[in-house]
């Protein structure tokens, strides 16, 4: 008989969920993930693959495409002989119903909760929004796995945010941090860090928040701070554009990447020219020069046939934040982990460095929403301040200290701020001069 009024209430229990652990259930190795057509969804998606999951996403109907960053891994049951193992089902985090739907038929053994309205700025707008989607989402994704019995066999994970400390209260942040948000997006994130905790304390749920510091990447969203500077720094180099306009130069941020740096070459051989090479890059990354040696090792172990192909695919190639969420839910016990680069930098100082790998040299004249950034060499204006990306209220610094994550789940960030910049305008350099090319 069904308990109706309190915990175990579960109408929709399948048949045959009985006789597993939890650890017999990981080893299906059935991934689902909210926000898969995201920067951060897109990643996993490979990693996971990668790792011999079945990846199930869901995605928002919309008018037009979104999921461009997923095409490389889209595969047509009409065109393969063997049917890809991304999967995905439309959906969104205010149906419940759907979200029932979607997990009574995948089953997984993890979720990844990466959907959201993800932006700071749009949730003073959209304040009710993002509530709805980004704070009771969670609750509904959290009910549905209770809804349909794999409460004690899932593990999920909760994109939880750097952006809940807010107004910080100490220089660095941690776990024990205070939280203090200072958006509805924080809010309402704070509500689902909540959520994650109470639903792992009431129902003994393996629910885990991931408390991420900002990481980005060439397929950060065009809006976010630092796609908006690389983008316009690409533009402004090739002549297209003659200057970005900004909000607050002065707010510090702990930025780190989405995923390993990606600047591979898949076809090298050992001979001199990869000597020297290795050589010079040696001088430039250690980072770099390690990604690419593990990689290296990767394509040629994955050149010999039988038991050594299977070895490359447990090579623990460091995959970062993505990475990170993934040891999250690996970890023996449900836990929240903060994962971040432990370096704080300036809005003005991620637009310094990436002028200067195009060779413009910026001088700064001017204060407040007068300031200007000048091209030494050419005298030009190339940033301006616009009030109206000013926020409300301000997040003013965030800088992460993830020695938890470091000494329990192994994980360390590899790609340096310096990297991280420099991978993200060579992408939007040549995508702008291909763009270009492609009007011609
Ligand atoms: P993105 O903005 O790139 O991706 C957000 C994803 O959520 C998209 O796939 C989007 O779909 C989807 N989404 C939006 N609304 C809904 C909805 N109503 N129902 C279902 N899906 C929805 O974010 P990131 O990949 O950068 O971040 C992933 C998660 O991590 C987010 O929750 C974010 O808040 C959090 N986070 C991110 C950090 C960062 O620095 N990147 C730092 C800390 C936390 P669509 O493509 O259709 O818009
Ligand atoms: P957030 O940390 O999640 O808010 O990520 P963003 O990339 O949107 O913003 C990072 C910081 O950059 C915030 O403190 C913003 O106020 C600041 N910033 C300054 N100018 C801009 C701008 O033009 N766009 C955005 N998005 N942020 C800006």
């Amino acid at each position: 008989t069904h308990n109706l009024d309190g915990v175990g209430w579960n109408p929709f229990k399948a048949p045959g969920l009985d006789g597993w652990t939890r650890d017999t259930w990981a080893k299906r190795k059935v991934a689902l993930i909210s926000g898969i057509t995201g920067q951060d969804g897109s990643y996993l998606t490979e990693l996971l693959l990668d790792k011999g999951y079945t990846v199930h996403g869901i995605i928002r109907r919309s008018s037009s495409f979104n999921t461009s960053r997923l095409h490389h891994l889209y595969q047509d049951s009409h065109q393969s002989a063997c049917p890809g193992r991304m999967i995905l089902h439309y959906g969104d985090l205010t149906d419940s119903t759907n979200l029932v739907y979607i997990i009574s038929q995948v089953q997984p053994s993890e979720i990844y909760n990466l959907g959201a309205q993800s932006h700071v700025k749009v949730s003073f707008e959209m304040a009710e929004y993002t509530g709805d989607v980004d704070g009771l989402g969670t609750l509904r994704l959290l009910d549905a796995i209770r809804t349909c019995g794999l409460e004690k066999l899932v593990r999920f994970y909760q994109a939880s945010t750097s952006e809940l400390y807010g107004k910080v209260q100490t220089p660095i942040q941690n776990e024990q941090t205070p939280f203090y948000p200072r958006s509805p997006y924080g809010v309402a994130k704070l509500y689902a860090y909540w959520m994650v905790v109470n639903y792992r304390e009431s129902y003994g749920m393996f629910a885990c928040n991931g408390i991420l510091f900002n990481h980005e990447s060439p397929r950060r969203g065009r809006t976010f701070v630092t796609r908006k500077i690389t983008r316009a720094v690409a533009e402004i180099s090739l002549g297209k554009q003659e200057c970005m306009y900004m909000g607050n130069l002065d707010a510090k941020r702990d930025w780190g990447h989405g995923t390993f740096i990606s600047l591979l070459l898949y076809t090298i051989f050992l001979d001199v020219s990869v000597l020297l090479d290795l050589f010079v890059l040696s001088l430039i990354s250690l980072p770099l020069i390690l990604s690419r040696l593990a990689k290296f090792l990767c394509v040629f172990l994955n050149s010999l046939p039988g038991v050594l192909v299977k070895l490359t695919m447990s090579v623990p190639l460091a995959r970062d934040y993505v990475e990170g969420m993934w040891r999250v839910l690996q970890y023996r016990d449900p836990q929240d982990f903060v994962l971040a680069s432990g370096e704080t930098h300036s809005v003005r100082e991620f637009i310094e460095k990436s002028f200067a790998i195009v060779g413009i040299s910026l001088r700064w004249l001017g204060k407040g929403v007068e300031e200007i950034g000048v091209d030494i060499k050419s005298g030009h204006v190339v940033v301006r301040v616009d009030q109206k990306y000013f926020r409300p209220a301000e997040v003013e610094i965030l800088h992460g200290d993830c020695s938890k994550a470091e000494t329990i789940l192994g994980w360390k960030r590899t790609v340096t701020f310096d990297d991280l910049i420099r991978e993200m305008v060579e992408a939007d350099v040549a995508s702008a001069k291909y763009l270009v090319e492609d009007h011609n």
